[in-house]
């Protein structure tokens, strides 16, 4: 078997990733001017900020939390943009719990090219389930990450649980 195809089995979502074109502009911007929020793993909009799912996970659940104005600089987020992102990440520590009980999360902004940020022109926030002895299916650096679940479903859950919080 070709790891190509290896690739296909276990992680699915990666193949856009690998054949795909690379996505010119921004796509955060670019998914919320669009109206298919399921299609583009859109969970919750709020006037000011919006939550989308990984489309390359580091893990089950692995979200982020962005605002709707394309911004590169955190210092230059509002006092409203900045609680409301706050409250985003408070509220989906709360339904990611409810869906996976992660033992833990990790929650971070990788800013600029040198911290890794793999779009550097729109902040955004990662907000990342952890399980005790998950760190053995995570390689630092490295295609293929195994997970149990498929986007489709974890967005299915998860968009249920949004509904159930409100
Ligand atoms: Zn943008």
């Amino acid at each position: 078997m070709s790891k190509s195809k290896e690739e296909i089995i276990w992680a699915p979502w990666r193949i856009g990733f690998i054949l795909g074109e690379k996505e010119c502009g921004c796509f955060i911007c670019r998914k919320l001017g669009e109206d298919r929020d399921k299609g583009n793993y859109i969970l919750e909009r709020t006037d000011l900020s919006v939550v989308i799912m990984n489309l390359y996970p580091y893990n089950n659940g692995h979200i982020m939390i962005a605002p709707v104005r394309h911004s590169a600089n955190f210092e230059d987020l509002t006092a409203d943009e900045s609680l409301d992102m706050m409250s985003l990440l408070k509220r989906w520590i709360k339904i990611l719990k409810k869906a996976y009980k992660p033992d833990g999360f990790n929650a971070g902004l990788n800013l600029g090219k040198a911290a890794g940020a793999g779009l550097e022109d729109h902040i955004h926030l990662h907000l990342v389930p952890r399980w005790n002895g998950d760190t053995n299916f995570m390689p630092a650096i490295g295609a293929i990450k195994i997970m149990p679940e498929s986007l489709d479903s974890c967005y299915d859950k998860l968009k249920s649980l949004t509904e159930e919080e409100e």
